[in-house]
């Protein structure tokens, strides 16, 4: 285990209430069960050791006008959810795009100072051939794709091809299967690794019973996913997915924010 470690935050700004078993798992236990699903951006704060600590986010969330359209219930819009931490994202420097789906790349406005991190195999998947196909595309909104394309003509957008560094012991790590070029954060703690999914995990139920879920490019690259995911993590508390509502109930809050929880320490529950 290195030296450096990190303090790490989720952040829930988003909820669907009304979702049902069958839409989160390809083979449901009970079809019509409830099973909502919360919104997270994700905020990696550190190293704790070093004296000119950094902010990376995880994710940009989604807009007031996207939840609207898209029938899903706002607690607060990201930037919102991001100052209750204590973070300015007019200031934050990088931001990492898992993928470009409608509710993790809709605020990259609020992020006006960040370079975007994506996977190449992503920004290929997004402009390539598979959008010509309605049920592909249904995921992606045009104009969170062209403000991705905006940014890499600004030299705002970085363009990684596998494993990199962002920052000491900061790793990404492109797993693939939910989207064209989905990729994942490793994150050093005080309590060990700790594997930021993204929509490579949305639920522990997804990775723990490995029953995948249904919006999914290639189900054989997903399931490969949560083995690449689960060897990079400490365990299995270890590995953060992107949409569980028992975050929030897993681990403590920051101070007296019941929407805000630090994932750097044991879980409670
Ligand atoms: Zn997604
Ligand atoms: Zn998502």
């Amino acid at each position: 285990m290195t030296q450096i470690t990190y303090e790490v935050l989720a952040l829930r700004y988003g909820i669907f209430d009304g979702r049902k078993q069958f839409q989160n798992y390809i083979v449901p236990d009970d079809h019509a069960a409830p099973d909502p699903l919360d919104f997270f951006v994700f905020a990696i704060r550190g190293p704790r050791e070093s004296t000119t600590p950094r902010t990376i986010v995880m994710d940009t969330g989604f807009n007031a006008a996207s939840a609207k359209r898209r029938g899903r219930e706002i607690i607060c819009t990201p930037d919102v959810a991001l100052r209750n931490a204590g973070i300015e994202p007019a200031t934050v420097k990088d931001v990492v795009l898992t993928h470009m789906h409608w509710d993790h790349a809709g605020g990259m406005e609020y992020f006006p100072a960040a370079t975007f991190h994506i996977q190449a195999e992503e920004m290929a998947y997004c402009t390539g051939p598979c959008m010509c196909q309605p049920f592909l595309r249904r995921p992606f909104d045009v104009e969170d794709v062209q403000s991705a394309i905006r940014a890499l003509y600004a030299d705002r957008l970085r363009v990684h091809q596998g494993t990199v560094e962002l920052a000491p012991g900061v790793t990404l790590h492109l797993i693939g299967g939910h989207s064209g070029g989905i990729q994942a954060i490793r994150v050093p703690t005080a309590r060990g690794w700790v594997v930021l999914a993204g929509d490579a995990v949305h639920l522990w139920g997804n990775i723990r019973k490995r029953n995948p879920f249904p919006v999914v490019v290639d189900v054989a690259r997903m399931l490969r996913g949560f083995d690449t995911i689960e060897g990079l993590a400490d365990g299995p508390d270890h590995v953060i997915p992107g949409h569980d509502p028992l975050i929030l109930h897993r681990f403590p809050p920051l101070g007296t924010n019941r929407e805000i929880v630090q994932l750097h320490l044991p879980p409670v529950g």
